[in-house]
Formats: C-alpha cells, structure tokens, sequence
C-alpha cells in the first residue's frame, strides 16, 4: 500500500471486543431448504405470493450465484437462473425457527437484543472478550445452531469492539463465516467493503460523499469528523466517525417528539374534496422532514377542525415506518371513517410521534422484512416522485404551521 498514514490506527485506544453479531445466512431460503430435501443443493427464491410480477425476498446462495438477490422480481429470476424453483413463503414456519434459533444462541451465550427474524447480538462480558475465547463461542453458536435446529441453516458470526463493527464482520466472510475486527486491525480491515456496504450509507448518502470527494472506505475512515458531519448533515455523521474507530457509543434516541404540519383552509378550500388533497401535502412534507432526520415514526395522528362542531383528532399507531405510501394508506383510513363527512372543514393537520433514529429501529419479525424488501420499489417511487413534485415555495407558503418538538 503506497498511501501514508501517520495516524494509521484509528483510535489511540486498544478497544477489546464488545459485541458478538449472529445474522441467519439467506435464511428463509435456508429453512425452505431446511423443509424440504429436494430443494436442498438447488437454487431457491421465496415469494410473498405466487406471482410473476412479485420479488423474491430471499435467494438461496445457489440462486445468488445467478444473481438473483432479494427485490428480484420472480419474471427477471427466471431469465437469470432458468433452474430455479420458487416457493411461497411460509411466515409461521419463520418464526418458529427463528424462536429456536435464538434458544441456541441462548444456549451459548446471553442474546442482549433480537434485531430481526434473523439477526441477533450478544454483549460480550469482560472474562469472554480475548479473541480465542470469542472464536470459540462463535464455534459453538455455529455448532449448537446445526444440531439444535438444522445442518442446513447455516449463521454468520462477526465479532467487533462495538455492535456496529460486529454487524459489518458478520458480513464479511458470508456465507457461513466467522470473522473478528480487532481494534489493532483497524482501519485496514475494512477497506475490502465498499461505501454502500456499511449500515447507514444508502444511494444518497453515497453521492453526498462522492460530492465530498470520498469514494472509498478508506477515504471515508481517513476523513476528518467535521467532513463526516457535514456529508450526513448532523451528529449521525460524527457518530459514523466514532463507531469505525470501534468507540462504543450509546443508541440514538431522537430527542424530537413529533413532526407535523397543519394548514388553516381558505374558503375555497374547505369542502372535503378541496380539503383532503392538502392535507395529503401535508402528510408529503411531514414524511420528507422524517426522512431528512434520520427518523421512522410509530404513530399517526390526522387532525381536523370542522367549521361547525368539535374537532377530530384521531391517532393510529403501527410498526415504526417512513414510508409515504405506508403512512398515506392509514391516513386515507383515517379520512374515511371522519365524522360527519359532509362538513365543511376549517383547518387540517397531521402529526408523526413515537419517533425513533433509523439505526435504533428494531424491525419487527416477519412482517417487516417482507414490507422491507417489498420497500425498494417504493423507495425509488418515493424519489420519482421527489423528482416530480413542484417546488416547495409553490406549496402552502402562507399558512403552514409546523409542529416541534
Ligand atoms: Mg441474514
């Protein structure tokens, strides 16, 4: 390597190992193949739903090495790997496993949170923090995991000074791996990733930092902290920063309580059918702002306030989103069921609360990763539509009010 480093380690301080990251290889597609021997050695992908124009949301690694990944639509599956065998998924069998996966893990070492159906992390305690000894309980996960629940649902382990770092490791030697990142190997360990590899760094994110002229992770680990803070805008850049120097940092907790955005209707505008467009802008902008943030949202109140009787303020609650066209679909559940839906309405509001930082987000099991892979065309919906929609000043200039925190 010809580049200098002059403070090559990152840190001055020797961190020791922390966390222990368990994540399930391809695992629908491993408990597919797990239920049934004839599909096991064969390339698989699951569908939510037996339909060409569905996505898989898992591929076997025998369908990977086709290429076909989670998101691909069943039809393009097909073309790439001709021998594929789709199957419908089975969301109880999932979490059974899951359960008994986690009892295994259990069984080797303290699990401190399940992430999701299939990823779990462990607080290293500080008699089992010496690298050997962490091979070693990551040995036993592995072994315990093929004899408690099945030889052919195979785990990845990646250990690391901080949960974060413990997550990259465990992806880094897939399928089946078990790798360390040592505070002493830092940074160079993870200059095999590229920049879309870390949690956090999404499409955007990346052009921010290719705007700032990083387009490796070695850039991204020799960049100063106020350049990082700059590219994500805020503390989530600083903490990037400290969380690749293997500095244990606590969860982000938003201090913001609520977004939200209410609009006092002019007279043209306050029958219902004037009124209800508005209050979907509205809804747009509460969501961009959630986003911009760095937020998901666990609740949804719609408020409105009739020119003639009490206001309505309705909240609903559901699994942590940011999602537009999710948080669209329980507002048109809200509107439809408004009393006295022939008044005439004076004033519109939502309010997003319950809110939570992306990272600290725990999807719940089943349900979430399908609505996560079912995620990707919405989201490059979402900024389509980002693309399309008038410029801000043009919308609700005079009146807006905004709720903070
Ligand atoms: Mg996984």
């Amino acid at each position: 390597m010809t580049v200098e480093f002059c403070h090559a380690k990152l840190s001055a301080l020797d961190h020791p190992l922390t966390a222990l990251f368990v994540d399930c290889d391809s695992f629908f597609a491993s408990v597919e193949q797990h239920l049934d021997p004839a599909l096991r050695g064969r390339p698989v992908g699951v569908a939510p739903v037996m339909a060409e124009s569905s996505c898989c949301i898992a591929a076997s690694y025998e369908a990977k090495a086709y290429g076909v990944k989670t998101g691909t639509r069943i039809s393009d599956a097909r073309v790439l790997c001709p021998g594929i065998t789709i199957v419908e998924s089975k969301p109880k069998e999932y979490i059974a496993i899951h359960h008994r996966i986690v009892e295994a893990v259990e069984d080797c070492i303290h699990v401190e949170q399940v992430l999701s159906i299939d990823e779990m992390w462990a607080w290293l305690p500080f008699n089992l923090r010496e690298p050997s000894t962490v091979a070693k309980i990551g040995r036993k996960i592995k072994d315990t995991v093929a004899k408690e629940v099945s030889p052919f649902i195979k785990v990845s382990i990646g250990a690391a000074p901080n949960k974060y770092l413990a997550k990259m490791a465990s992806k880094m030697r897939k399928p089946d791996g078990l790798f360390l990142i040592e505070s002493k190997d830092l940074p160079e360990v993870l200059y095999e990733l590229k920049l879309r590899d870390l949690t956090g760094i999404a499409r955007r994110t990346e052009a921010r930092l290719h705007a700032a002229g990083i387009h490796t992770i070695e850039a991204l680990c020799q960049a100063p902290k106020n350049l990082l803070h700059g590219v994500w805008g805020g503390v989530l850049g600083d903490r990037l920063w400290h969380l690749l120097r293997g500095d244990e940092i606590p969860e982000l907790v938003s201090a913001r309580k609520s977004i939200g955005h209410s609009h006092v209707l002019p007279p043209e505008h306050r029958h219902p059918d004037k009124a209800w467009p508005i209050l979907c802008k509205l809804l747009h902008k509460a969501c961009e702002r959630l986003r911009s943030h760095g937020l998901l949202c666990g609740a949804l109140t719609m408020q409105l306030s009739y020119l003639r009787g009490p206001a309505w303020a309705p909240e609903i609650r559901m699994p942590e989103t940011d999602s537009t066209l999710r948080l669209m679909h329980l507002l048109d559940r809200l509107w439809r069921e408004r009393p006295e839906p022939r008044e005439k309405i004076l004033q519109v509001g939502v309010v997003l609360t319950r809110l939570i930082a992306h990272e600290s987000h725990t999807p719940e099991l089943f349900q979430s990763f399908v609505a996560e892979s079912m995620e990707q065309p919405k989201a490059r919906l979402r900024h389509t539509m980002r693309r399309i929609s008038p410029p801000r000043r043009r919308f609700l200039r005079c009146s807006t009010s905004s709720t903070r925190a």
